[in-house]
């Protein structure tokens, strides 16, 4: 079987313990993947 082309369907935010905030998605083969967004001190607005 070929390689497929993952897709990412989101599963939802969540905040770290460290106050991070973390997306998480997978795909329907089961692959899993976690992005961190750095979240700083003092908002643009
Ligand atoms: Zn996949």
């Amino acid at each position: 079987m070929s390689e497929h082309v993952h897709v990412r369907l989101s599963q939802g935010m969540g905040v770290s313990e460290d106050g991070l905030l973390v997306e998480h998605s997978r795909c329907r083969c089961g692959a899993t993947w976690t992005k961190v967004y750095e979240v700083e001190d003092g908002e643009p607005e």
